[in-house]
C-alpha cells in the first residue's frame, strides 16, 4: 500500500548527505516524526561510501533527527550486473527499499520513504515498484513522495552547510561511466593517503571504525554491524 496521508513514524532512506537535506526540511515542518536509515551497499569503493555516510551524520546532526547506519560498501553484486542497464538500478533499489522495510517493521515504524524521490536523476517509476513491493503483505505504508522541485535547493543549502557533493549515483558501473571518473579517482587516492581508512578489507574496518568514533559523538546514531543479506 502507498500511503498519500502524513505517516505518523517516518523511517526515511538516505542515499547521501545532500539529497537529505530538502526531504528533512519538509518533512519536519510538517511536523513529522523522522528517522534516518543509512543503507547503501551499492556505493563504491568503500572510502566513497564512508565519505558519504559521514556526510548523512553531518545532515542528522544538523536536523537533530536520529540515524540509523546499516551495512556496508559491497560492490561485488553491483558489478556481476554491470550490462543490466535499467534492471541494475531494479535490482539496487529492491535491495535498499526491502532492507528498509525489514527495519521498519522491527522498530515499529508505520511507513517508509526514501531520498531518492528528491533526484530527477533517479528512476522515479521503477522506486514507486520496489517500493510497494517491499511493503508488500507487510503492515507498513510506502510514501511516494516527489521531492523534484526542491532538488536545486537542497544541493545549495548542501554547499552552504559545506557537505560533500558527490559526482556519480554510487555503484562501480556509475563511477567508471562518470565524465568526472579521473577527477574522482584522483580525490579517492587523496583520501587513501590521508589514512582515512587502510586498505584490506576496507568496508568492515569502516564499520567499526565509524561504531567507536559515533558511541563517543552522540548517543543519537545507532550501528547496526551486519553485512548484506
Ligand atoms: S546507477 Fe545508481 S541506482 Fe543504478 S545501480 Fe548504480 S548506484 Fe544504483
Amino acid at each position: 500500500m502507498t500511503q498519500s496521508t502524513a505517516p505518523k513514524k517516518l523511517l526515511l532512506h538516505t542515499c547521501c548527505g545532500p539529497c537529505a537535506m530538502w526531504p528533512l526540511e519538509r518533512l519536519l515542518e510538517e511536523g513529522i516524526d523522522v528517522t534516518l536509515f543509512f543503507f547503501n551497499p551499492n556505493i563504491h569503493p568503500a572510502i566513497e561510501w564512508q565519505r558519504r555516510l559521514e556526510n548523512a551524520v553531518k545532515v542528522a546532526d544538523h536536523y537533530g533527527v536520529p540515524m540509523i547506519v546499516k551495512g556496508c560498501s559491497m560492490p561485488q553484486a553491483w558489478l556481476r550486473r554491470a550490462e543490466d542497464g535499467d534492471e541494475r538500478c531494479r535490482y539496487c533499489y529492491q535491495t535498499r527499499l526491502s532492507c528498509v522495510a525489514d527495519q521498519a517493521l522491527a522498530d515499529g515504524f508505520d511507513a517508509i520513504s526514501t531520498t531518492l524521490f528528491v533526484s530527477p536523476y533517479q528512476n522515479r517509476d521503477l522506486i514507486l515498484e520496489e517500493g510497494g513491493k517491499a511493503i508488500a503483505e507487510r503492515d507498513l505504508a510506502f510514501s511516494p513522495y516527489d521531492w523534484r522541485d526542491g532538488y536545486r535547493r537542497g544541493q545549495t543549502m548542501a554547499k552552504e552547510i559545506g557537505l560533500y557533493r558527490q559526482k556519480y549515483c554510487g555503484c562501480i558501473i556509475s563511477l567508471k561511466e562518470s565524465s568526472y571518473w579521473e577527477r574522482i579517482s584522483q580525490e579517492h587516492e587523496q583520501l587513501a593517503i590521508w589514512g582515512s581508512l587502510s586498505s584490506g578489507g576496507l568496508a568492515q574496518q569502516a564499520v567499526i571504525y565509524d561504531a567507536g568514533k559515533w558511541e563517543k559523538q552522540s548517543d543519537r546514531f545507532l550501528l547496526e554491524d551486519e553485512s548484506v543479506k
